[in-house]
């Protein structure tokens, strides 16, 4: 007996529907290998939202969002809407999303496949198997507290002013995510802030450190002061499997994580947001990248991102460890077999389009 799921996708702008309709390309083959069957809805969000509706994120579009078991999201943004004005831009298509999901988890893989590893420009052996993951708290802290705003002074200076602000609520929360996802890798989080200097800092540790006291004891948690943590990631990145830290700091280093591997075409994300009463947690799966546009329409973006993302998808929101897996084996297989699209191209390699590059997944998952 199968398992239906609602699959809302939003391909978006630029290189966005190019990746995604490779990702779309291997449901069929995730139905056959699993008891998954998927209702996929597709629709415009960005851009391609603004051109058909004058906005970029729908009320429908919003409503299919939150009734669906899971979104898979292209890209938005691009030069054809550089002039819609700064409240009607195509990344608020996004921004939108995650505020209406309540998406306040966002997790970001950063792993060096061994093909690739030439790509960094960190010495191989220092990130050979790399496969670590940030998990930020992405709707508190500076971003978002007040006071906040640029003040002038009656001596005429002037101050500008942000408020690192967490409760415990939300520090519980952003902690409960990294550890369950910490129980389906290697059972180890690294709380990353700056107690040191900051009260904000300090809750932060102590409540990550009871949440784990009192309900994960079988997981590993160390904890780490943030300059330090972006040392280490450059020093011995080998040593985390999921550092666990607020908005600005997770900004930071989920950067910086991100080009160790050297290839931005090569790196998916997930948004999640709280279990609802129907005992789904909200998500959103895409690529770290943007719209390209420099290189939309062209056959050449690297699909594997996407693809990527939707192995994230399938272990993350629908427990599907083994095609996920599967999935991340057969991009490392086409890697190892030299295909490369143009922004991963070396000496010796063959030189693909997007489409023969998510061909030659299927193929591979086919093969296995
Ligand atoms: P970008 O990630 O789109 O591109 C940066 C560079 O990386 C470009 O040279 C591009 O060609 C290359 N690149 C990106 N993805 C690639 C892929 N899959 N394969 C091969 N090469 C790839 O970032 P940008 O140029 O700063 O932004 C372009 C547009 O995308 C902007 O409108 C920006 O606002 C938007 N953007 C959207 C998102 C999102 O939708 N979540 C994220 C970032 C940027």
């Amino acid at each position: 007996m199968k398992t239906e799921k609602k699959l809302l996708v939003l391909p978006g702008d630029g290189i966005g529907p190019e990746v995604t309709a490779q990702a779309i390309n291997l449901l069929k083959w995730v139905e056959n290998h699993s008891n998954l069957s998927f209702k996929i809805d597709e629709d415009l969000v960005g851009g391609a939202s603004i051109d058909q509706h004058g906005i970029p994120l729908t009320d429908t579009v919003i409503e299919k969002a939150k009734q669906a078991d899971a979104v898979l999201f292209g890209a938005v943004g691009g030069p054809k809407w550089d002039k819609v004005g700064f409240d009607k831009r195509p990344e608020l298509g996004i921004i939108g999303l995650r505020k209406e999901m309540g998406l306040f988890a966002n997790l970001r893989a950063a792993t060096v496949f061994d093909p690739l590893i030439d790509a960094s420009t960190v010495k191989p052996d220092i990130i050979k198997g790399l496969d670590l993951m940030i998990v930020r708290e992405s709707t508190g802290g500076v971003y978002f507290g007040s006071p906040r705003g640029i003040e002038n002074l009656p001596d005429g200076t002037r101050k500008g002013i942000n408020t690192e602000v967490y409760t415990s609520v939300e520090i519980e929360r952003i902690a409960r995510v990294a550890f369950d996802l910490a129980r389906q890798r290697k059972n180890k989080v690294c709380s990353v802030d700056k107690s040191n200097v900051m009260e904000s800092g300090l809750l932060w540790k102590e409540v990550v450190t009871e949440i784990q006291k009192r309900d994960y004891p079988d997981v590993e948690l160390s904890h780490m002061l943030a300059d330090n943590c972006a040392m280490q990631l450059v020093r011995r990145p080998l040593q985390f499997d999921i550092i666990l830290t607020s908005n600005l700091f997770g900004d930071i280093l989920s950067d910086l994580a991100a080009m160790l591997t050297g290839s931005l075409g090569m790196l998916p994300s997930a948004t999640l947001g709280k279990r609802g009463d129907n005992g789904v947690i909200p998500a959103l799966y895409e690529p770290i990248h943007g719209s390209a546009p420099d290189i939309a329409g062209q056959n050449k973006a690297n699909p594997l991102a996407q693809i990527l993302s939707l192995a994230m998808l399938l272990r993350y929101s629908f427990g599907e460890d083994v095609v996920a897996a599967k999935i991340i084996d057969a991009c490392k297989q086409v890697l190892v077999n030299g295909l490369r699209t143009p922004d991963i191209m070396g000496p010796g390699k063959k030189l693909v389009g997007t489409s023969e590059m998510g061909q030659a997944v299927l193929e591979e998952l086919n093969n296995q």
